[in-house]
């Protein structure tokens, strides 16, 4: 028999699987489609699940906001019994550096405005709060193979924004499970081990068709193919009429012993050091998990073909990232085997999600996640879900951007803003930090 679904989601990563979720709740028969084994496989596996307030813009802060609430309240929010248990909100809190990136800047304005809990610290608390930090400002960005690098900082850093309520969650993709599960409870559906290989549309969308032939019919059809997403959106035809576009960079993630001295697993805040260019956050066996915040001296490497892209750790970028974090904590010490993981963004013109319609009728995108948006899939999944309703109810989002009232935080968020026909974002960090 010939399969049919209210809505096709391409991809069962944290954000496909939140969107199957909130539009199951709605009523949707929906059915995620994915070319791997099981839920989360892709590169939220990968993701370091950083969930902190710190963006440039307003929306940025009010999103991700929203997501402490959401994953505070995760296993009431899902409402059921997963029988691998529930992913863990570790809610260790940030710490970030005010540097001469002046990030933190704009971030108070917004958590002023926003009312996000904060506390202000000048350098004597900074290292009173964080004893084991060299708190000099080594600014600008720098890699080891630059002697510069070596010198000796004279200043220090002015202090750092401490956000009390943010931290990251233990496992993306149990949290992907869970999702998925909560879906299922509500009628959704998962394929897995089927690839999506065209997007069948007649004036509107149609359906899919699967390597295999199948062909499956639905008047919704949502892209969240993560780094595959420009993919996708060229299947069906609707890459050309968007002014934002979203492209695959390869991204190394590093871990490293924190010192034996330290509890970092357990006391270590997760920081925003930009006068560095990485970030980094306590990781399970008293680890350092670090990743770079894209400094210019780092070098971007694009990915034409997401399915092909290197996945080993580079010496070059393991030692940038590692000496950098080893010069904030010296009791670091450096192994001599590189550890980490390689995966893809799926970035988009300014480092600012697509979150949207398209041209094509039936057709979305919750696309362009720039490897800061596993914390805000929840929040994602009920903003496309209201945005997709509207839109089929025959709301022109175009003309009339869909307000989101969110169910946390009690205020609106302006779908309008994750256009993928907006100007670029000037504001934006143009950096994993949105
Ligand atoms: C190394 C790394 C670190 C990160 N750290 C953080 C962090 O600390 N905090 C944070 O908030 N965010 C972080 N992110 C970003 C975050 O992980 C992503 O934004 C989020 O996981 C995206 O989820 P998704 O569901 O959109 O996509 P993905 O997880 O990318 O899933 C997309 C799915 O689509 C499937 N697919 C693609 N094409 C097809 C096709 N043709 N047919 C069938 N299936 C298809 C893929 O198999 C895949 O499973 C990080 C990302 C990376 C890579």
């Amino acid at each position: 028999m010939r399969r049919r679904a209210d809505a096709i989601i391409i991809g069962a990563g944290v954000i496909g699987a939140a969107v199957a979720f909130e539009l199951a709740k709605r009523g949707y028969k929906t059915l995620n489609v994915d070319k791997l084994p099981a839920a989360g496989y892709g590169p939220t596996s990968n993701s370091c699940s950083i969930v902190r307030a710190h963006y440039s813009s307003w929306d940025g802060v009010a999103m991700a906001y929203e997501g402490f609430a959401y994953w505070k309240d995760w296993p009431n929010y899902l409402d059921f019994e997963d029988e691998r248990g529930f992913a863990k909100y570790m809610d260790c809190g940030t710490v970030l550096f005010k540097s001469k990136t002046g990030h933190h800047e704009k971030v108070l304005e917004h958590y002023r405005e926003l009312e996000v809990e904060f506390e202000d610290w000048d350098s004597e608390t900074l290292a009173e709060r964080v004893p084991y930090y060299d708190v000099h400002a080594f600014w600008p960005p720098r890699r080891p193979d630059d002697d510069a690098f070596w010198q000796k900082a004279e200043e220090e850093l002015p202090g750092a924004i401490y956000t009390p309520g943010s931290g990251y969650v233990n496992d993306p993709q149990l949290a992907s499970h869970n999702l998925e599960r909560a879906a299922e409870v509500k009628g959704g559906e998962f394929l897995f081990n089927r690839e999506i290989v065209a997007i069948r549309r007649n004036g509107r969308v149609q359906g899919v068709t699967l390597e295999n032939g199948e062909e499956i019919d639905a008047p919704v059809v949502v892209n969240v193919a993560g780094p595959h997403s420009f993919v996708i959106n060229r299947m069906a035809g609707v890459e050309k009429g968007m002014k934002i576009g979203t492209r695959a960079l390869r991204h190394e993630v590093h871990i490293v012993p924190a010192p034996d001295d330290v509890d970092y697993e357990h006391e270590g805040f997760h920081t925003s050091d930009g006068d560095q260019g990485i970030y980094f956050r306590p990781e399970s066996g008293n680890n350092i998990l670090v990743g770079s915040e894209d400094p210019e001296c780092d070098p971007q490497v694009w990915v034409e073909e997401p399915d092909k892209f290197d996945r080993n750790v580079t010496k070059e970028q393991w030692e940038a990232q590692v000496y950098r974090v080893a010069r904030r904590i010296p009791g670091v010490r450096i192994p001599n085997q590189p550890r980490g993981i390689v995966d893809l963004y799926d970035v988009s013109d300014d480092w600012i999600p697509i979150y949207d319609r398209s041209d094509l009728d039936g057709f979305y995108m919750a696309v362009g996640t720039s490897g800061n948006q596993f914390k805000n899939a929840p929040v994602v999944g009920h903003l496309m879900a209201e945005l997709i309703d509207a839109c089929e109810k025959g709301q022109d989002h175009d003309t009339d951007p869909v307000q989101v009232k969110v169910p946390y935080g009690g205020f609106t968020l302006d779908a309008g803003f994750y256009s993928r026909n907006r100007e670029i974002n000037p504001n934006s960090s143009f950096s994993v930090n949105g």
